[in-house]
This record gives C-alpha cells, structure tokens and sequence, in this order.
C-alpha cells in the first residue's frame, strides 16, 4: 500500500493503474485488529464521552464469577487479558466486539444504576463503542450463511441499510480519539495526548471504497447483490498460496514468473474457490438492547424486584456464598441477581426446545410465565429488537429453580462421577428420583415432558461440564476462578500448570 503514492491518486480516494480505476480495500478483519490493539492501552473519546477497555475486563471478570451459566460463555482472557491476548487472531477480536458484549456491559451498568443510583462514568459508552465495532466488522463481512436477522451481516443491495450506516460510520469514525497516555510522547510531554490510528483512516478509506464500489455495481452493472466478505484478503492470500505452491521453489517470483505460473494455474483450473475461513470470525453474537427499555422496568419493579430474588437465591450453592469473602467490585446481592437472570436465559432457550417439541398449550402453562417479572430483565436485553417470531420465552419461577436444581445436581454428579460406565443413563435416573418434576407438564405429557426436558439439559450441561475442563486444560480460565470449582477442575489447572512448565523447560 505504500506504493500508491506512485501512482494517480484522486481526490475521491481511488486510484488509476494503466488506465484502469481501482478502488482501495484494507483488510477488514485486520483493521478490526487495529482498532483492538489501540484500545487495549487507550481509552477512546466517543461522542465527547469516554468509553474503556477496563469496563470490558470488569465484565469478563463478573461472568466468570457466575460459574457454569455464564452470559459470555465464548470470551475467554486470550480474548480480554492484556497479557494473554492473541493479537493474531480475527476470531478473538470480533468476539469481543460482540453483540452480546455490547449487551452484558448495558446490563450491568443499568443494574449498577439501579442499585446505587449512580451510573459508571464510562461503562455504557464502551457498550456504545463495542456495539458500533460489531455492526462496522458486520456490515462488511456479510457472506452467504452467515447472514442473521436484525444485523447487517448479510448482502449488499441497492436498497439495504449499509449505505446510511457506511455514511454515518465514516463520520464517526472521523470524530473518534484515541487518548493515549503510555507512549514515550506522552511520558515525556507528562500529560495524556489525543490521537488518531491508522486503523481510523484504513476504515475510512475501506468504507469509501464499499460506497463506491456499490454504485458502480448496482448502477452501471445491474448487479442485484454481492457479499462483502469476497472483498478482503483471503481470496488474496489464497491466490498467492497457489502461486507460490506451483512451483516447489516459487517462493519470490518476479513479474514474468508470475504471469506463467498465473496462466498454468488457469490452465490447470486449479483455481477453485478455496476458503479457508480459519482465521475469520465465527461469532453468532445477538442484535441489541435499549438501555432504557431496562431502567423503566427496573424502576417499575423496584418494589417487589428483592423479593423476587431472595425467593430464588435461597436455592444457590454455597461457591456462591465463599465469593462474598472476596472483596467484590459488585455486592453480593447484586452478583446473585445476575447469576439468576443469566440462568434464566438458558432456561427460556430448554423452554422454546419443549414448546416446539410438544406442541400442547396447557404443557406451556406449567413452565412459561404468564407475566413479565424483573427475573426476566437480561432475557429482554438479549431479545430487544430481535423479530416478534423469534421472541424468547419467559420461563416461570418453578421451572428456574427446577433448571437450577438440576443444573447443580448434573455438575455435583459429574465431578463425583464422571469417571465410570453408563454415565448419562445412571445421571438420568438419579434426577429422576431426585428432583420433583410435579409442576411439570399436563397430566397427559408430564411423563414426555419430564424425559425430554431431562435430556436436554443433561445434553446442554454435560456439553457445558466437558468444556469448562477443556478451558481449563488449555490455560483459559484463571486459577482464581478455578479455585471455586469441583475437584476436577482444580486437578485440570494442576495438569495445566505441569505441561505448561514442562513447555517452558524444553523450550529453554
Ligand atoms: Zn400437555
């Protein structure tokens, strides 16, 4: 890219090569990259607010508190940690920079708000500026499945909403600062600077490329649609890869060289479309939340709101309680309510999975709230603009502390357990006998709803059980979540910790 200079450069941003006009793309996912390694070590100045990547550990450090059910289930600290980070990967970036973040820092700031009155001076702006990156990766990363409701990731046309959204990205994106404090500019100036990445102007060049690039499609080619994501550096660097695997040695061809080895690979059609998608985002994250929509109901409730939690929180566990010796940024109470609504979520997804499977209205009657209460408040933050259709269920108090019960009872069992013949059936028989399904279900399915709503959630947890001990075999959950854990869970760190001084020991 530094070499455009050389060549005539318009005013509009594109350039002219041998009398042919080219627009100029930078790598989306690695602009994204950029704009993740500045805010690392920089707050940002959004909108004269300012928005930090401190809110964004503040609220991975509080999901992984919540235990099995955790809101962020996907972030781990190769995502958040500074030190950990995996600055190569795309995926790690673009799962930060999720709906579903942007979600969890709303909602914790909204409970903050209710709970002491006063709002995080930066929390709801970061939520702003996670959820701008996410619809800015999306709107020009759409690709053919990849395309979800509600959100930009999906085509281009004539008549879709990228057009309004580039246009105002671009002035947003030009307001935006960067505050930086740690360079050697600002320890010797002794005072925080403002600047501007270069990811800012790769975006914006990027963005006025799309725009376009997309009239030229539409108005002069009649072409109806086209995914963004053909337009970044893998086909690229797939092409390249070829080029170069031609030829054993064909590591640096010069121009004559490549123009062969180009026509062969024409010639022996090998240039089939080969994606390797490997380093690109596979994050599902959901569309967005209004805060407001929260407070109000916050505030509605704000009178019968404790007494919906101590009614459920009686029934937690006592890792729980063992957090309340820890100097917690949040109180405890606070803590409870989320591990209660962010368990309620999970347990309106096993309801849809029953409704869908059993079709029976007074089966609906036993498990689904008929009306709304304030331990639905993070289901409605997840839902908020999704398409009626696809609403989520409110599950009632009964069937949450059912979920909850038998949630505790399938990880209890497994790390006692989990070492054995017939697991899943012996498990099925000991909550069977165990847990009271009596509210569950008609008379005429209670017996189908019980067995079905069994294995969905010993499938969902046992799922759930093997992966918290992947992650943390893999060095993904730190130890001071792990030290609340079961018993293997703390022999899995330990191995951990073994293989990883044995690396270090061969390595040295
Ligand atoms: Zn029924």
């Amino acid at each position: 890219m530094t070499n455009i200079i050389y060549f005539n450069y318009f005013t509009d941003g594109s350039v002219n090569i041998a009398d042919h006009d080219l627009s100029i793309f930078f790598d989306p996912p690695h602009l994204l990259k950029g704009l993740r390694n500045n805010f690392l070590n920089k707050d940002i100045i959004w909108e004269e607010k300012t928005a930090s990547w401190k809110d964004i550990e503040f609220i991975f450090d509080l999901d992984s508190k919540l235990g099995h059910t955790r809101a962020l289930p996907k972030l781990t600290a190769h995502h958040v940690d500074r030190q950990k980070i995996k600055k190569m990967k795309v995926s790690v970036a673009a799962q930060v920079f999720s709906a579903r973040t942007a979600a969890m820092l709303k909602y914790t700031n909204a409970l903050n708000y209710f709970h002491t009155a006063n709002s995080d001076a930066t929390m709801a702006t970061t939520a702003e500026v996670v959820e701008f990156f996410d619809t800015l990766f999306d709107s020009v990363n759409g690709y053919p499945g990849g395309v979800q409701r509600g959100k930009l990731r999906r085509a281009v046309k004539q008549n879709s909403q990228h057009h309004t959204f580039w246009i105002e990205a671009i002035n947003k994106i030009k307001k935006m600062v960067f505050v930086d404090t740690s360079s050697k500019h600002a320890t010797k100036a002794g005072k925080p600077r403002l600047v501007r990445v270069p990811s800012q102007q790769g975006w914006i060049t990027t963005l006025e490329s799309f725009i376009r690039v997309s009239k030229l499609l539409f108005e002069q080619y009649n072409v109806e649609y086209y995914y963004p994501r053909n337009i970044n550096q893998d086909p690229l660097e797939n092409f390249f890869g070829r080029i170069r695997a031609i030829n054993y040695r064909n590591v640096n061809p010069d121009a004559n060289t490549f123009i062969y080895a180009f026509k062969s690979l024409m010639l022996s059609n090998m240039l089939s479309p080969h994606s390797k998608f490997s380093n690109c985002e596979e994050d599902n994250g959901e569309t967005l939340l209004n805060v407001s929509l929260l407070f109000k109901n916050l505030h509605n409730n704000k009178e019968n709101d404790s007494e919906n939690t101590v009614s459920i929180s009686r029934d937690l566990p006592s890792s729980s309680q063992a957090s309340s010796r820890e100097k917690l940024l949040v109180n405890d109470v606070v803590m409870e309510k989320i591990k209660v609504h962010c368990s309620a979520y999970t347990a309106g997804y096993i309801c849809r999975k029953i409704t869908r499977a059993i079709r029976c209205k007074d089966c609906i009657k036993t498990y689904i709230s008929s009306t709304e209460t304030n331990i639905h408040s993070y289901i409605k933050f997840r839902e908020y603009k999704l398409l009626k259709n696809n609403n989520l269920a409110y599950p009632n108090e009964k069937f949450l502390i059912l979920y909850r019960d038998g949630t505790h009872f399938i990880h209890n069992y497994l790390n006692y357990s989990c070492i054995g013949s017939n697991i899943k059936s012996n498990l099925k028989r000991k909550i069977l006998s165990t847990l009271s399904f009596s509210c569950l279900g008609c008379d005429k399915h209670a017996l189908i709803v019980k067995n079905f709503f069994t294995n969905i959630l010993i499938r969902l947890h046992g799922h759930n059980w093997c992966n918290i001990n992947n992650k943390i075999l893999k060095g993904d959950i730190d130890e001071k979540y792990v030290s609340k854990m079961g018993e293997p869970q703390k022999l899995a760190l330990k191995k951990y910790k073994s293989l990883r001084l044995r690396k270090k020991c061969l390595s040295k």
